[in-house]
């Protein structure tokens, strides 16, 4: 199968890879379907290795660079270990890439996102999204419904990203926000936070074109290149209720 492998900065090739199979009883082998290029892809490419292990393994993956690339992805599931039973063949999936402690198909820390081991299925070994063909654990699948395209369950790792950000903050229903930063992730915090009811959402941004999309999604943009956002948010509303950091 063709896969993209970093190699090191600047030296991502795309080239013949081994077919990964089912060998854990809780295995899941995915047929790649749409995968996205996230901003840490990018740093890895230009100034990497940041997450990629290089020197030595990482401790859940085994492997260090060369690594297969791509941690944004969902697929079709293909096969799957013996005692696998959330998925079957057939399923469509979004992939949790995170690599954590894990057994019998299951994360085993409540905060596994907190883990010092914690390495991503892309970024850290073990294969990833940017391939025709990955085997993930159970744990990292999750079936997205006929009416989600796999194109958008390839959004649901980052759109996570923005939901908990909004989740851990104090808002609730017709409080006012503020975003700093409205890339693929600031939009995703807009986008949660109008789901979480919020009447008046900032956008904070210099990008002309990231501006427009936030304000498409609703957000009341501001020219942080131009203006004083402190100054044109206490003018207007008098301050928000939550602010977010989403610059990078
Ligand atoms: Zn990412």
């Amino acid at each position: 199968m063709k896969a993209a492998v970093w190699y090191k900065a600047k030296d991502l090739r795309v080239e013949e890879a081994e077919e990964p199979s089912v060998r854990g009883a809780h295995d899941v082998k995915i047929k790649v379907k749409w995968c996205g290029i996230c901003g840490s892809d990018l740093h890895e490419y230009l100034a990497g290795p940041i997450f990629i292990p290089e020197g030595s393994p990482h401790p859940i993956s085994g492997q260090q660079a060369p690594i297969i690339m791509g941690h944004e992805f969902a697929g079709e599931v293909t096969e799957t270990g013996e005692k696998v039973t959330k998925v079957k063949a057939g399923d469509r999936v979004a992939i949790e890439p995170i690599l954590a402690p894990n057994e019998n198909g299951r994360y085993i820390d409540e905060k596994y996102n907190l883990t010092e081991l914690l390495g991503f299925h892309g970024l850290s070994g073990g294969g990833g999204g940017f391939s025709e063909y990955t085997v993930v654990g159970e744990h990292m699948v999750h079936v997205i419904p006929e009416e989600l395209s796999y194109e958008q369950g390839a959004l649901v790792e980052p759109a996570a990203v923005g939901l908990h950000a909004v989740r851990q903050s104090s808002i609730k229903a017709g409080d006012t926000a503020a975003v700093f930063g409205a890339g693929p992730i600031g939009l995703m915090v807009i986008d949660a936070l109008k789901a979480a009811g919020a009447s008046k959402i900032y956008a904070v941004e210099v990008s002309e074109s990231r501006r427009r999309k936030a304000e498409d999604l609703g957000a009341v943009v501001i020219d942080a290149s131009s203006e004083d956002a402190v100054k044109v948010i206490h003018d207007e509303i008098g301050g928000v209720d939550a602010a977010f950091e989403v610059t990078g």
